[in-house]
């Protein structure tokens, strides 16, 4: 479809993947696919591929209808909702494996389910052809697993990772907050104070990945609706596990836990300062992801 656009007038495509129950923070990404692309399409697909046994594939918030009106105000020229024999038709039997990347954190916790990603992007990659292709931060892992997938397998696809978009709390928004009770909703908050707090001591000079692991731990074992899962500090780039933090590489701590019966995902990126800036004097602060 907007392949055949392309080629007869040479528009560039953007697509903003998702699994739909849309919120502000896939907005954003369509905000921006609008403002880079000519043409966008938005995919609302729950893949079935990412989600493991007993996990929430079944009851994963679907409701099309509001979803194609929050985007109507964005001029989103096509919505893909296949259904899923379209996607994974009768006999479909291939699928594509990110190795290395998508085997520590997320991909421990969740076997198959970065195999999952990669393989329904691939479809949709070669269906949609896009030029650009607009991923959250949130995700941190999906991102560095997306990077390589069209860097090995030759997508001339440019990768765009926006930041995370989050309540004022702090609570990351996500499809899956949708579950959570209010009382969970509230403790949730934690998630992203914990992940502050890291920060913070890495602002201090902590450079031990598990003395900022252990932070984020006790701060979320200090709300009593929390379960974590798991939190791990690595290269922000490689994924690699740290001995210790590099003075001049990115790192990511991310982590899973869960509310009741809600699991959910966060991250953030501390940046290495950057050297005192000669033209204003002034020390630039670590970003954040
Ligand atoms: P999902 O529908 O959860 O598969 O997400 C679709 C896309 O939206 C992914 O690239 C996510 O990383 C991104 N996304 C989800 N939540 C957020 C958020 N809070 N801020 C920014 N991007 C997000």
């Amino acid at each position: 479809m907007a392949r055949k656009l392309r080629r007869e007038e040479d528009k560039t495509i953007g697509l903003v993947p998702t699994m739909g129950a849309l919120h502000e923070g896939h907005l954003s990404l369509v905000r921006e696919a609008r403002r880079m692309c000519d043409v966008v399409v938005v995919s609302v697909f729950v893949n079935p591929a990412q989600f493991g046994p007993g996990e929430d594939f079944a009851r994963y918030p679907r409701d099309l209808t509001n979803d194609t009106t929050k985007l109507s105000d964005y001029n989103v020229d096509y919505i893909f909702a296949p259904p899923v024999e379209e996607i994974y038709p009768k006999g479909f039997s291939t699928y594509v494996s990110v190795d290395g990347l998508s085997e520590p954190l997320e991909g421990a916790a969740r076997p198959g389910h970065f195999r999952g990603v990669a393989t329904v992007l691939t479809v949709l990659f070669n269906s949609i052809r896009p030029d650009f292709a607009f991923f959250g931060q949130k995700d941190a892992q999906q991102t560095l697993v997306v990077r390589r997938l069209v860097r090995d397998l030759a997508f001339d696809i440019e990768v765009v990772v926006l930041p995370t978009v989050r309540e004022q709390s702090g609570l990351a928004l996500s499809s899956r907050n949708a579950y959570l009770s209010a009382e969970d909703r509230r403790a949730a908050a934690v998630l992203y104070r914990a992940l502050s707090q890291a920060r913070e001591v890495y602002m201090e000079g902590e450079r031990s990945p598990k003395r900022l692991a252990e932070t984020v731990r006790a701060q979320i074992e200090s709300e009593p609706r929390a379960r974590l899962e798991y939190v791990g500090v690595a290269d922000a780039e490689t994924m690699e596990k740290l001995d210790r933090v590099h003075e001049d590489r990115p790192v990511l701590i991310a982590l899973a836990a869960h509310f009741g019966g809600t699991r959910l995902i966060d991250n953030i990126i501390l940046q290495p300062a950057r050297p005192k800036s000669r033209a204003t004097g002034r020390l630039a602060s670590p970003g954040e992801g």
